[in-house]
């Protein structure tokens, strides 16, 4: 198991001090995350590692995922997406459904802790099935900068019951939202599959596997295949920065099969990839594994994230947690992780002449571009560090309970 001390190394004493003083004030104290999957996605990720961490530190944290039945995931996935701009079709059915699937789980989920944090909208009517009789936390892991209106109306109303809302970013805040709020960035867990340090052996046996030639630089975007990820445009870049380098790209979306959308792009990428003089030269791959992701972050010349929206953009921490250098678009929480021209490059994200020049000025000045990357590890090892989230939580919850 994950101990804090396994953190030292890499956090350094000041933080781990930091984590054990507050951890006294805390000793004992129970704590439960609520949320509605225990893998895929960010949330499960980033409470995979932090749940296991509260409890080393001696706070007795639990994680309880709420049941839900298709029809509900169905209804909060529309949710999850009018929260981010898109419209619904808010019928009283719909929210019937989900507050009855929240009502059934409060009847045998025991929440008598001293603190609830609830993750995301799933369950977030559970407060008013409770007494309350400790803080509530609600952690919004989406952009909420401009949510569907009806919808954000409706959810309010469960929102209003809460002690704090904890956002993303400083633009997600809610002015029409009556109460205090807190910003924790998302973080990275330095030990996890997804960003250990490799072995020459590993790289090996993972470029076999993948079967990917490691005879040319590498130029990589790790994304679903999703418009907002503008793999087309990475294949434009791509285009022109081969001219004057030779190299290679590689895009590597994982696909679930029950998204039609992603499979169609995918579909059009994989044409326009076929149709380029260097087709041979394009490596598309759909392959769902940490330990890829890990090899092809660290083994790129230059990474790069040509988002056209992006929520925070855990690609580019994990990138940038390799020492590569990093070329990405100044959108949602990408700014925040880059300084431009010294820890990576920030580009307007449709200007594909941009894109290219910063690609390779990375490629032709490799002392510079690896420079630039160990500026960003410092960064991201500063800012962007599960130990950073612990004692987010450990300091918000010392005036609390
Ligand atoms: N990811 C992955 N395999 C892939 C594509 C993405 O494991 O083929 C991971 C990626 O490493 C990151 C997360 O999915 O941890 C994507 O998070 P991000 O914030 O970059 O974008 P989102 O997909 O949430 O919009």
């Amino acid at each position: 198991m994950k101990r804090i001390q396994d953190y030292r190394k890499i956090v350094g004493d000041e933080v781990i001090g930091d984590i054990f003083r507050h951890a006294r004030k805390l000793y004992g104290k129970r704590i439960i995350h609520v949320n509605s999957t225990y893998s895929g996605g960010g949330v499960a990720e980033m409470l995979t590692s932090l749940v296991p961490l509260m409890n080393d530190v001696g706070l007795k944290t639990d994680w309880r995922i709420l049941r839900g039945t298709p029809d509900f995931f169905d209804i909060t996935k529309k949710f999850h997406n009018a929260l981010q701009g898109a419209s619904i079709n808010l019928t009283d059915m719909k929210k019937n459904i989900y507050k009855q699937i929240n009502e059934e789980f409060a009847i045998y989920a025991d929440l008598n802790y001293d603190a609830v944090v609830i993750h995301d909208p799933q369950p977030l009517p559970l407060v008013q099935y409770y007494r309350k009789a400790q803080p509530w936390l609600w952690r919004c892991h989406i952009d909420l900068s401009k949510p569907n209106a009806q919808l954000w109306d409706f959810l309010k109303g469960f929102i209003l019951r809460y002690d704090l809302a904890i956002v993303t970013s400083e633009d997600y805040k809610k002015q029409d939202l009556p109460m205090e709020h807190r910003i924790f960035t998302p973080v990275i867990d330095p030990l996890s599959p997804k960003n250990i340090p490799l072995t020459p052996k590993d790289m090996q046996k993972h470029i076999r596997k993948y079967n990917i030639p490691a005879d040319k630089p590498l130029i990589t975007q790790i994304s679903r295949f999703d418009k907002w990820k503008d793999p087309l445009g990475v294949l434009d870049v791509f285009k022109r920065v081969r001219k004057e380098v030779d190299c290679r790209l590689v895009l590597c979306g994982s696909m679930a099969s029950d998204d039609p959308e992603g499979l169609e792009i995918f579909r059009k990428v994989e044409q326009q990839a076929n149709n380029m003089i260097n087709s041979r030269d394009v490596i598309l791959l759909t392959t769902e594994n940490n330990f890829l992701v890990n090899m092809l972050q660290s083994l790129s010349s230059v990474v790069i994230q040509k988002s056209l929206r992006e929520g925070f953009g855990l690609t580019v921490t994990e990138a940038l947690w390799k020492g590569r250098p990093v070329v990405a678009s100044r959108v949602g929480g990408i700014p925040l992780q880059i300084q431009d021209g010294k820890s990576g490059f920030l580009v307007e994200p449709r200007d594909n002449s941009g894109f290219a020049r910063a690609i390779l000025k990375c490629l032709k000045e490799p002392e510079m571009a690896d420079a630039m990357g160990q500026k960003g590890r410092e960064y991201v090892r500063q800012n962007f560090l599960i130990t950073r989230l612990l004692l987010n939580y450990m300091q918000l919850l010392t005036g609390m309970i």
